[in-house]
């Protein structure tokens, strides 16, 4: 009895130690093909990264990009968190003890590539530990970066940075501060940022919502790369054409146009809205420039087949507050469209917007000559899209004469009016130009349609 038993026992043990080598195998053998892919990263340096990794009482993967100033990098920290777990077990030594280091390849691109490292730190008697370190490296430098390379080192840089997180802060706290309150707490606090990374569209920032400084409780903002053009250096503001998004980094959170102007409109005030038609053209930039001289927001009703070539003035549109809306792929009209028309107009032209100003997403819809109906409003209801038409229309197209589409802003002007004008047209250019700043005068806010709904 007493023998069988013992010999149970054995075979328990030696099953146990068999299944454990099954494991160790095929975990190696997941590994392997799991990171295979990893050699072929990015199209552009095809085959320049593989792995490496590095076993003692730890496991610990990191990649080697074959240069020795870059590989050195990696080495640096892993054989540093090596060494450090070395020394934290020095005194409570044991087999079991276990420190797990491995990696994601962030974003890869021609200039910049993020390694995510996550350590498991085991010992014995302690709860596990997990923590984050993401380094970007810059390729072409051959070093690591981080805030201070990445962020520019301008008050201006900064204020415009804290701008476009206070909206998130205020959302997730209940501090009741005004945006310029927050603002002003946000620009002393994002001095010493620390913890930023790359991904291929956007720039990922780490921080806490109640103490941007704390390490603790932190949240992954992302910010899209064309809003923080003037924030970030420009050799990192741009989204790298070669760049292959390898495993996108999932944020909390993602900042893709300006906050809304909403709280520094006064409702009782005389509200204007300036729409410009059937663009962007080579002209749109100076009508950019006005509104930003005069600190107002116009709406933009552009077409899709445009949105790539104008990628940049889209862009510009949305870091300065612009409204950016959808006005179909080609001018169609829209009642003469079935679902797949309709499907290839509207939808398309939202993917291009968001493809060229990096996720801004359009709320409204302007039908070609205005030409709507019951299905047309049907279908962009069931978008959760909302149908912006005009109530004074200029007839620029008619009259390309400066003066007389100025006459008729200015006649047409009233609290509350939607102007119909187009920015193809230099002429419409040039009276809208003069019309922003006497408008001004006159004490309108000229804002976008969608704040313009808001109060009227
Ligand atoms: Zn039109």
């Amino acid at each position: 009895m007493i023998l069988k038993r013992h010999r149970v026992h054995i075979h328990l043990v030696s099953g146990l130690f068999f299944l454990a080598l099954v494991l160790i195998l095929a975990t190696s053998i997941i590994l392997f093909v799991r990171l295979q892919p990893v050699g072929d990263i990015g199209t552009a340096r095809k085959g320049v990264v593989s792995e490496q990794t590095l076993v003692k009482n730890n496991t610990t993967h990191y990649p080697v990009f074959h240069d020795p100033k870059i590989d050195a990098v990696m080495e640096t920290y892993v054989k540093g968190e090596s060494l450090a777990f070395e020394k934290a077990t020095e005194h409570k030594k044991d087999v079991r003890n276990h420190l797990a280091i491995t990696y994601e390849l962030r974003q890869f691109g021609t200039r910049t590539a993020t390694v995510g490292f996550t350590r498991l730190e085991s010992i014995v008697g302690e709860p596990d530990r997990i923590s984050r370190k993401d380094v970007v490296i810059d390729l072409i430098e051959k070093r690591e970066i981080g805030a201070k390379d990445i962020i520019q080192q301008t008050p201006t840089a900064r204020r415009n940075l804290a701008y476009l997180l206070h909206d998130y802060f205020k959302q997730q706290t209940s501090m009741s501060l005004t945006p310029a309150q927050l603002v002003g707490l946000l620009d002393i606090q994002l001095t010493d940022i620390t913890d930023i990374s790359l991904s291929a569209n956007d720039v990922i920032f780490s921080l806490n919502p109640y103490n941007p400084k704390s390490s603790e409780g932190k949240a992954f903002i992302a910010i899209s790369r064309p809003l923080l053009k003037g924030i970030i250096n420009d050799a990192y503001s741009v989204t790298d054409p070669n760049v292959k998004p390898v495993s996108e980094q999932s944020a909390q959170f993602r900042i893709v146009s300006q906050p809304p102007k909403g709280n520094t409109i006064n409702p009782a005030g005389k509200l204007i809205a300036l729409t410009f038609d059937d663009g962007p053209s080579d002209a749109t930039p100076q009508l950019l420039d006005a509104l930003d001289a005069y600190q107002s927001q116009a709406t933009f009703f552009v077409l899709g087949h445009l949105a790539s070539t104008y990628a940049a003035t889209l862009q510009r549109m949305v870091r300065e507050g612009n409204e950016i809306g959808n006005h179909t792929w080609n001018h169609p009209n829209l009642r003469l469209q079935n679902q797949a028309g309709l499907d290839s107009q509207i939808l398309a032209t939202q993917s291009a917007i968001q493809a060229a100003t990096g996720g801004y997403t359009p709320v409204l819809v302007r039908p070609p000559y205005g030409f709507t109906n019951s299905a047309v409003k049907q279908y962009l209801a069931s978008h959760g899209l909302k149908e912006a038409l005009w109530n004074a229309d200029t007839n620029d197209w008619k009259d390309r004469d400066p003066q007389v589409i100025y006459d008729r802003i200015m006649t047409d002007a009233r609290d509350g009016q939607v102007i119909l004008i187009h920015d193809i047209y230099p002429a419409s250019v040039q009276a809208a130009t003069r019309a922003i700043r006497d408008l001004k005068i006159q004490g309108y806010q000229i804002v976008t349609v969608s704040e313009l709904y808001k109060y009227r």
